[in-house]
């Protein structure tokens, strides 16, 4: 089958053709992206009634252009998938609304696909990876640790209870005025600093529940640099080293937690595989401790290639691609949802409406 896939839950407008190759790898034809991040550049972050407007302006051209990269048209696609939640609402009604007019124009079936089952799946488009396996999420709008047992059988086990990571490391690159998207800034400025120059919380190390706490963390860099004012580039360094390395301690040991408990439901796997999406995963120093982490557990750490990490439509394509293949399509009047659980994506009826 060749998939359309369709996202437009945040700031990206994406469009992809997915299909498998003679031996049943899955094969990322076309994959394009436009990024409205200078759109929002002005306002400090997503204005949802502009991404909507834009995602309006940009999705025909995005879509005609992943058709064209791929070489084909629309009369060679097999089904249409389109982001339907979580997300910003405006966003989700474009790509979903086009998705479903090409779908009932050309007698298409449609498939409603959950953004974080996208993520999710990743891994198994990039690297053919097996069920079960452990995901690590951290993105600007969620930081999750979820048990991938199946397409559809995800469980939640641990989520943020305030600030998102990749939220975390925008709010102090505003705090400290280092601009926008504030994660590689952070990296960047962190770069040569001493990540022990200030004492940072670790919010929930050691406890024994999997979410996560970034707030405190967040406040902590605030009353740092309000301390260490005026602030010198050497100083803005070692308070972005600091923070990135607060972060990693706190990924590691809520990781660590996850392996153990991985480990006692799967006893039989000898090398369980982690996998990672989500921006933040571009960060050097957060990978690097949780490759550290999967090591010492006996895990395999998994990382897509960055562009397929951040929000595109490939991994949309690919969620649809695996639901098409397993008859899990969707009425063309399947509402779209700013929320969205992914457990709630679990045991869909199979040919119906979810
Ligand atoms: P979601 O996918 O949850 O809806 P999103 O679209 O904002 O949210 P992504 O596009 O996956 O998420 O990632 C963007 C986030 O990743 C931003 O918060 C950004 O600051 C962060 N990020 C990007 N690069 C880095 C980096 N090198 N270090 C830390 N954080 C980073
Ligand atoms: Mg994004
Ligand atoms: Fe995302």
């Amino acid at each position: 089958p060749v998939i359309l896939g369709i996202e437009t839950s945040c700031d990206e407008t994406a469009a992809a053709i997915v299909t498998r190759d003679a031996s049943g790898m899955p094969v990322i034809r076309s994959n394009i992206i436009y990024s409205q991040i200078d759109d929002h550049a002005a306002f400090g972050g997503v204005v949802p009634e502009i991404a909507a407007r834009a995602h309006a302006e940009a999705l025909d051209g995005i879509v005609s252009a992943a058709l064209d990269a791929a070489g084909i048209d629309l009369s060679a696609v097999s089904c249409v998938a389109a982001t339907s939640g979580p997300g910003l609402i405006g966003g989700l009604i474009v790509g979903s609304v086009t998705a479903r007019a090409i779908a009932h124009g050309r007698g298409l079936p449609f498939i409603a696909v959950n953004h974080l089952e996208g993520h999710a799946l990743t891994p198994r488009l990039t690297d053919a990876l097996a069920y079960p396996y452990l995901m690590l999420l951290v993105s600007g709008g969620h930081t999750q640790i979820v048990l991938v047992r199946g397409l559809g059988a995800y469980e939640r086990w641990g989520t943020t209870i305030d600030d998102a990571l990749g939220e975390a490391f925008d709010k102090t690159a505003k705090l400290l005025e280092l601009g926008s998207p504030g994660g590689p800034k952070v990296e960047a400025a962190a770069r040569g600093g001493d990540p022990k120059r200030f004492a940072l919380p670790r919010p929930t190390r050691g406890e024994t529940r999997l979410d996560f706490s970034f707030s405190g963390l967040k406040t902590a860099v605030r009353q740092a640099a309000l301390k260490a004012a005026p602030l010198s580039a050497v100083d803005v360094g070692d308070l972005c080293a600091s923070f990135q390395m607060a972060c990693a301690d706190v990924i590691a040991d809520r990781m660590m937690r996850a392996f153990a408990r991985f480990r006692a439901e799967y006893s039989d796997i000898a090398v369980p595989t982690v996998a990672v999406a989500g921006g933040v995963a571009a960060n050097e120093t957060i990978r690097q401790r949780l490759d550290e982490a999967a090591r010492k557990a006996g895990f395999t750490l998994v990382a897509p290639p960055l562009r397929l990490c951040t929000d595109n439509g490939a991994m949309i394509a690919y969620a649809g691609l695996e639901r098409f293949e397993a008859g899990l399509v969707d009425r063309l009047d399947t509402p779209v949802r700013s929320r969205w659980p992914l457990d709630e994506t679990a045991a869909p009826l199979v040919g119906s409406g979810r």
